[in-house]
C-alpha cells in the first residue's frame, strides 16, 4: 500500500499526486542517497546518528545536504502525522535532480528531494521467537558500500536469491569473509563474545549495529568489532541480522545447516530484552 501522502521538493502531496522527471538522475544513474528511521511514540528514533550518515553519504558523492537538521525534523513531523498512534518508518532519498544525461555532475541543478513515512512493518511473532533462515552468497557490491546509495541493484539481486531459496536474508562474503547482510549487519556469538565486522569500505555502517555494541558495553557484555571468517558462521553459538525495520532477529539456519541448535541463543534474548527496553525508554522520552 502506498502511503497517503509524501514530501516531495517543498510539497506535501498526496501520493499519486507526486511527479519527477523521467530525466531526474536518481531514476537515470542511481545517482543518489537515502535513509530509513524508525519512529516510535511520535519520535524520530537515533535522529542525529540518521542524519549524520545521511551528511555523510551526500559529501561522499559530493552533494550538499538541502536542507538543514531543523528542517529535516519539520518535515517528518507532518509526515508522521498521518499515522500519528503507529510506529513508523520515514524514508528519505535526495537525488543530483534533473539534468541532460551526461555521467559527469552538470552544472547547475538542484536536488530532488523525497520522503515518506508509513506504519512500521516488523518481522512476525514467529521470526522473532523461532529466527529466520540465511543462504551465503559472494558479495558482488562495489568498493563503496559504506555509502548509503539509492543504487541497490547488487542488493536486489542477492536478496532474490535467498527468497528464492525460502531464506529471509543473504549473508555476502567478499574474499573470505563475512560483509554484511544484503540489507542488514551480521553479528556473531562465538566464546561468549558478541563479535561483528569492523566498520570501513565494504559495510554500511549501521545505526542499529551501533546501539547494540552500545548496550553490549553499557551492559557488559563482551563484544568485539573484528574480521569474521565465512566458516565462523557454521560454527558460532549465534548468527543475528540488524538493521532499523527488522531490529535483531536470530538466523538459525544458514545455507541448509542448523547454527548451533538451530534456536534462537540466550544472548540475543537478553539483547532483545535490553532493545526493546531502550525502545520503551525512548518513547518516554528517558533517552535520545
Ligand atoms: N547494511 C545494509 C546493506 C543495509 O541496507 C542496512 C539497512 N538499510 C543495514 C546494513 C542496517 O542499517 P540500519 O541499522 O541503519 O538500518
Amino acid at each position: 500500500m502506498l502511503p497517503k501522502r509524501v514530501y516531495l521538493n517543498g510539497e506535501f502531496l498526496p501520493s499519486e499526486a507526486a511527479r519527477i522527471s523521467v530525466f531526474d538522475r536518481g531514476f537515470v544513474f542511481g545517482d543518489g542517497v537515502y535513509e530509513v528511521i524508525p519512529v516510535y511514540g511520535g519520535r524520530a528514533f537515533r535522529l542525529a546518528h540518521h542524519l549524520q550518515r545521511l551528511d555523510a553519504s551526500l559529501s561522499a558523492i559530493r552533494l550538499a545536504n538541502p536542507l538543514t537538521s531543523e528542517g529535516w525534523s519539520g518535515v517528518f513531523d507532518r509526515l508522521t502525522q498521518e499515522y500519528a498512534d503507529a510506529d513508523q518508518s520515514i524514508y528519505l532519498q535526495v537525488t543530483r535532480g534533473v539534468a541532460p544525461r551526461d555521467h559527469s555532475f552538470p552544472a547547475s541543478t538542484s536536488p530532488t528531494v523525497f520522503a515518506y513515512a508509513q506504519p512500521l512493518k516488523y518481522p512476525s511473532a514467529d521470526q522473532i521467537r523461532s529466527g529466520v533462515t540465511a543462504i551465503t552468497v559472494p558479495d558482488i557490491r562495489w568498493l563503496r558500500c559504506d555509502i548509503k546509495a539509492i543504487a541497490l541493484l547488487s542488493n536486489v539481486l542477492m536478496r532474490q536469491m535467498a527468497v528464492e531459496r525460502g531464506c529471509a536474508e543473504a549473508i555476502l562474503v567478499r574474499d573470505g569473509l563475512v560483509s554484511e547482510g544484503a540489507a542488514s549487519n551480521i553479528f556473531i556469538v562465538s566464546g561468549g563474545v558478541l563479535i561483528t565486522p569492523p566498520k570501513g569500505p565494504f559495510i554500511l555502517p549501521g545505526i542499529t549495529r551501533d546501539l547494540v555494541i552500545e548496550l553490549a558495553r553499557h551492559h557488559n557484555i563482551s563484544c568485539a568489532e573484528r574480521a569474521i571468517g565465512q566458516e565462523e558462521i557454521f560454527t558460532a553459538d549465534e548468527v543475528w541480522m540488524t538493521s532499523s525495520t527488522k531490529e535483531i532477529l536470530p538466523i538459525v539456519r544458514i545455507d541448509d545447516r542448523s547454527v548451533n541448535s538451530g534456536k534462537p541463543g540466550p544472548v540475543h534474548t537478553r539483547m532483545q530484552a535490553l532493545y526493546q527496553d531502550y525502545k520503551q525508554a525512548f518513547r518516554k522520552g528517558e533517552v535520545e
